[in-house]
């Protein structure tokens, strides 16, 4: 099949490019992870299937990927712009655990939402793992760079060319973000170490030239970048948030690192391409942590949902649009996956064949390579897969084959998943799906002997149990509790 150049939309200059490797047949990606002092919730994993459709497109054009989202375990304060409190030690302070422990159970139930959203396995280093590292970065760009205050080692931003161009303005969010500390010689100055206050102690703290204390950070992704990918690498992800303020002070800590020159050479930044996904809005405000009962995958999990049906969701939107969450949406969402399943179930047993031997998928085939190559347009290509499971007379074992090529970059899982798992279920229900289908199959019975009493009294008998029976609904859902 011939291959349709990638294009992606740099943030760093604001345009389409084509994607070119800078290690042949590599691709290498870094995306900003959690900080795990606390769940995660639905807005953060729309940035890793994000990620996760970029590296599987990126495996589509026949590249072998190495991707890293880090695990943010120490260093980030209450706000981005170094201020606050350390969100992992106020955690740890309010549950009366470690700050260690901490990290780790929220480390392992973000990783647990990944699996659970079908992400490809990467690797997750945690900033705890590199503070030598941190330490070793800082004073190699301290004497240029940065100058020492009370609380710790800023970076100068007015030492390297083109601050700010990833973020162009200071927006008014990011304005007020950003600390007006005594000291600092510019407002956008950040830490690159901030030293423990005299008379505290803290849980997460090291010895470094600059005092005892813990990295500023944003420094962390700097160093894992560098030491897991090597400047420059081909692609760096995050929110559009980090655009603002963590972007264009990793690329400043980079520029003093290694490139000195400034960005109109992209490569300077440490990566070749920025990319931002746009946020996961939802009106009632229930998507912010501070919210107490906040949008956790859990919680769709809890209210019945298959967690791939937000995954659709997700891949329904570009990425760059703001993706607004709603309950109505999301069954949308589930609704389409299951008829996609449906078409998937008759496919099961034919054996697969090669891909492009049947001149009736050339089209979606077509279709779908030019959709994920224009700056990963998941919309379309859902539509391309869509076209492909209603081509009609064709050998099942070559459509088999279409729909797994296209499923291996929506990363949907379609073969693995029967209609029946897709059956809302919410934790909260209180009859056994084993006496629904056992009153059903003797309501069938009933049926079958015409004995009519007999079929509604169990009918009613389930409503009061909160199912509803589905005659002949088209889904073939067959009952759903409601
Ligand atoms: P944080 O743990 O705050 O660093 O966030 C983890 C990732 O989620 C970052 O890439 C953020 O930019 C991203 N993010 C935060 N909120 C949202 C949202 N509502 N929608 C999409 N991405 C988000
Ligand atoms: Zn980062």
């Amino acid at each position: 099949m011939a291959q349709t150049p990638l294009r992606l939309f740099n943030s760093l200059n604001r345009q389409i490019e084509e994607f070119v490797p800078i290690h042949e047949g590599e691709a290498r990606v870094y995306t900003c992870g959690p900080t795990v002092y606390n769940y995660q919730h639905i807005g953060n994993m729309r940035a890793y299937v994000f990620a996760d459709t970029l590296g599987r497109t990126l495996q589509l054009k026949g590249l072998k990927l190495t991707h890293v989202i880090n695990i943010t375990d120490v260093g980030h304060l209450t706000s981005d712009a170094d201020e606050g409190e350390d969100k992992m030690e106020k955690m740890a302070a309010s549950q009366g655990k470690s700050a260690w422990d901490i990290a780790r159970f929220y480390q392992e139930d973000f990783e647990r939402d990944l699996a659970r959203l079908n992400v490809q396995k990467k690797q997750h280093p945690r900033a705890t793992q590199y503070v030598e590292e941190m330490i070793a970065w800082g004073k190699r760009v301290a004497d240029k760079h940065c100058y020492e205050l009370e609380s710790g080692l800023y970076f100068d931003v007015s030492t390297v060319a083109d601050y700010g161009k990833l973020a162009r303005a200071v927006t008014e969010e990011g304005e007020g973000r950003i600390e007006r500390l005594e000291g600092k010689r510019n407002a956008a100055d950040f830490a690159i170490w901030r030293k423990t206050p005299e008379g505290e102690t803290r849980q997460m703290e090291w010895d470094s030239p600059w005092g005892k204390g813990a990295p500023g950070w944003h420094l962390e992704c700097s160093v894992m970048g560098e030491a897991l990918l090597g400047f420059p690498f081909d692609i760096h992800t995050g929110g559009i948030d980090h655009r603002e303020i963590h972007h264009p002070n990793e690329i400043a800590q980079n520029q003093a690192y290694c490139c000195s020159g400034g960005l109109s050479d992209a490569t300077n930044s440490g990566a070749r391409i920025w990319m931002h996904n746009n946020f996961l809005v939802e009106r009632s405000g229930k998507m912010s942590k501070s919210s107490g009962e906040f949008l956790r995958l859990q919680l769709l999990v809890d209210k019945g949902f298959h967690p791939h049906a937000y995954r659709m969701m997700c891949l329904q939107a570009h990425y760059r649009s703001e993706l607004e969450f709603s309950w109505e949406g999301l069954e949308a969402a589930l609704t389409r996956l299951k008829r996609m399943i449906m078409a998937v179930e008759r496919l099961a047993d034919a054996p697969s064949q090669p891909v492009a031997e049947h001149p009736k998928f050339a089209a979606p085939l077509a279709k779908f390579e030019e959709a994920m190559s224009d700056d990963l347009n998941t919309a379309i290509a859902l539509t391309a897969l869509e076209d492909a499971l209603a081509t009609k007379k064709v050998d099942a074992g070559i459509k088999r084959a279409v729909v797994e090529h296209m499923d291996a970059v929506l990363g949907l899982d379609l073969f693995s998943l029967s209609r029946a798992d897709l059956r809302i279920r919410p934790a909260s229900a209180e009859i056994a799906e084993e006496e629904i289908e056992d009153a059903l199959a003797r309501r069938k019975a009933a049926r079958a002997e015409k004995d009519f009493a007999t079929s509604d009294a169990i009918r009613d008998e389930l409503a009061a149990k909160g199912v509803e029976v589905m005659d002949g609904d088209p889904l073939g859902w067959d009952w759903k509790l409601s």
